[in-house]
């Protein structure tokens, strides 16, 4: 298939107004460079992070600087059709759907060569002054909630066939899930898991590491139906904190003597701490969400017990590679957390679903009407 597609000059496109403000505007459609391609966006899930940008700005930069009121598209977990090549392109055609990494490093920096590009130390180095290259789209460069948009081929994953554009969005959810595994040593098949947290990035943890033989996945959480959302992605325990003691559960599954790791995925004030007591002694946490605030923390306990601690930006490690072949056999059912689909002219309404979980929603994905 080599299909020609018609590309307007201009689109439709949300921007991030001030605070919490996302504003209707027409913007041209932009032209992809040498090693970038052009992709029709055809479905864009919201995100927890997208609620954090409109509400903080952090962790979108653009000039170095605040994210408010400079014209920036947000969305960042989109999947589309590639409907026209920049230059040096040949690893992609028009007419491929592709799903999106989010960060496109630099290429030239010290973090981006050791391949830690979701570290790229020219992150928000964007514009004016600082064309390094760096891409972080819906962070620091234009993201989904728009009808096209410019990637860089390396942040990019061919869709099967067979597998929808709404499923397809969380192609990078899992793939930073996989991400957090990976930076705890890769997860061995037999190792002991606990997930605190049944957000997204929790329920995908839980599918991921079952799909690579962790025995058991433990799933911590307040949500009686996230719990059991998490078991049917393969938790095989799950433990609600309103009703027991976190801690005191999951040592005692486990053996009583804590798990191996630990993903922490909650961003709750006490997670850490609790996370510490949760893992065995030389365990792993790999801390996924983050606190609205800073936190105090019992250092004692991890030096004693030699705990390790990681934190992840994004999805690196090539990590949305693996999440969307485990997706394509099947062994990830990403499709179970895609509760509501809107329609991009339908954006406000479709935020306000995620942000107040409206009908229990989990994943709000907002499609292009204009697709065919
Ligand atoms: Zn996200
Ligand atoms: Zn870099």
């Amino acid at each position: 298939m080599n299909e020609n597609y018609e590309i307007p000059k201009t689109m439709n496109a949300w921007v991030l107004g001030g605070v919490n403000e996302i504003l209707a505007v027409v913007k041209p459609v932009p032209e992809p460079g040498p090693a970038e391609v052009l992709v029709r966006i055809d479905a864009v899930a919201i995100c927890g992070t997208d609620l954090e940008i409109m509400a903080r700005g952090l962790p979108a930069m653009v000039e170095g600087g605040s994210p408010f009121n400079k014209n920036l598209t947000i969305g960042h977990e989109y999947m589309g059709t590639i409907v026209k090549l920049g230059a040096g392109v040949d690893e992609y055609k028009p007419g491929d759907r592709v799903a999106v990494e989010i960060h496109a490093g630099c290429g030239r920096c010290e973090r981006c060569r050791e391949g830690m590009y979701t570290s790229c130390l020219n992150y928000g180095m964007n514009y004016g002054d600082h064309q390094k290259g760096h891409r972080a789209n819906g962070f620091t460069t234009d993201g989904g909630f728009a009808e096209y948009a410019v990637n860089h081929i390396n942040t990019l994953v061919h869709v099967p066939d067979f597998m929808g554009d709404e499923e397809a969005t969380l192609i990078v959810t899992a793939g930073t899930a996989m991400y957090g595994l990976d930076v705890m040593e890769g997860l061995y098949a037999g190792k002991s898991l606990a997930v605190t947290g049944p957000g997204p990035i929790g329920l995908m943890s839980v599918a991921a590491a079952k799909a690579l033989g962790a025995d058991p996945v433990i799933l911590t959480g307040t949500r009686d139906e996230r719990l059991e959302l998490g078991k049917k992605l393969g938790a095989d325990y799950v433990v609600n904190v309103k009703k027991e003691d976190a801690v005191e559960a999951v040592r005692k599954i486990a053996g009583n003597i804590g798990v191996h790791y630990v993903m922490e995925c909650s961003g709750a004030a006490n997670a850490l701490n609790e996370a510490a007591k949760m893992v065995r002694r030389g365990g792993r946490i790999c801390l996924a969400a983050f606190p609205a605030q800073p936190v105090m923390v019992d250092v004692a306990h991890f030096v004693r017990n030699n705990i390790y601690i990681f934190g992840i930006r994004g999805e690196g490690n090539s990590a949305t590679h693996r999440a969307a072949s485990l997706m394509a056999q099947k062994k990830i059912n990403a499709r179970l957390l895609h509760t509501h689909t809107f329609s991009l002219s339908e954006l406000p309404t479709a935020i306000k679903y995620a942000r107040e979980r409206i009908d229990n929603a989990i994943k709000v994905v907002v499609t292009n009407e204009k697709k065919l």
